[in-house]
């Protein structure tokens, strides 16, 4: 198959009706995640965004793209402490500061005393969510970023919905919105990959070769979901992209939880609780209190 240049194709997109080359491809891409940004006011250009890059693809995609948008960003990085998985993330986002040139900021959780490996099974990816929520927001507000951006992928809120409607969390339905504005301690987070999917991520770091990992989390579960999701793709084309746009008109409608801001006793950070939940995880497996 050819490019409309005449180039040989990387890429052919049903939903689009588009083949592109190696060439092409990229700058169709970049056009797209700013077409996202505009429609949906995701992001500001007068901002100073901190992009969380785990080291694996759709990151990479991210903040390849914002920063061929010109945007004030900074990478951001948590090593979790998660045996070899984590030390070729964070191999993987050092190459990317560097080939990108960018300022890489990188918090490793074993300075608070403990790393995902010591928590428990069953409770993993739970306490591993809190514990990047927590420390992203932090370090955004301390160094004064003004909008956390996050490289969830269509499949990632397609599957956030589908579990949060079967155990009846409607409300947070409203968390799925591409933009959520920043109120007291919490900064303003920002999805600018809600449109893309996880093969157009792939095929934009592989046509430029920038540097990322393949390794999958060894915690990660195995997503019954999201074989589902492709499976429904396969079948009828542009399926998740039109639903992730039916889920984020929703996301606008369904009201936000009503709850009273109150702030940790221990660290001043907002919480639900009088202690937050990060605090407990770290009262729980830090070597300190062992
Ligand atoms: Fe954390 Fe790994 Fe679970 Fe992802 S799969 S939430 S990185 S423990
Ligand atoms: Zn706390």
């Amino acid at each position: 198959m050819k490019c409309r240049c005449g180039r040989k194709a990387v890429f052919h997109s049903r939903v689009y009706r588009i083949t592109l080359c190696d060439e092409c491809f990229p700058k169709f891409y970049v056009n797209l995640v700013k077409r996202s940004i505009k429609r949906y006011g995701i992001l500001k250009s007068s901002e100073k965004i901190l992009v969380c890059v785990s080291g694996g693809k759709d990151s990479t995609a991210m903040a390849y793209a914002l920063n061929e948008l010109d945007y004030n960003i900074e990478l951001f990085h948590i090593d979790l402490g998660i045996g070899n998985y984590s030390k070729e993330s964070l191999k993987a986002v050092e190459e990317l500061a560097q080939t990108l040139n960018l300022n890489l900021n990188v918090v490793k959780l074993e300075d608070y005393g403990f790393t995902i490996d010591d928590v428990e099974s069953k409770k993993v990816c739970s306490a591993c969510g809190i514990v990047k929520r927590y420390i992203m927001n932090r370090f955004a507000r301390e160094r004064g970023f003004d909008v956390i951006a996050t490289a969830h992928t269509c499949e990632d809120i397609i599957l956030f919905f589908i579990k949060n409607v079967l155990s009846g969390n409607v409300e947070y339905i409203s968390k799925l919105s591409p933009r959520i504005d920043g109120f007291d301690k919490l900064v303003a987070k920002a999805k600018p990959l809600f449109e893309r999917t996880e093969k157009e991520n792939a095929t934009l770091v592989l046509t430029l070769n920038l540097p990322f990992t393949p390794m999958e989390c060894p915690h990660a579960p195995n997503d019954i979901w999201k074989e589902i999701i492709y499976e429904i793709e396969a079948k009828r084309r542009g399926f998740k992209q039109n639903f992730v746009r039916g889920i984020v008109k929703l996301a606008k409608s369904v009201k936000a939880e009503e709850w009273e801001v109150k702030h940790c006793k221990i660290c001043g950070e907002v919480s639900n609780f009088e202690i937050c939940s990060f605090c407990k995880i770290v009262e729980r497996y830090s070597r300190k209190n062992r």
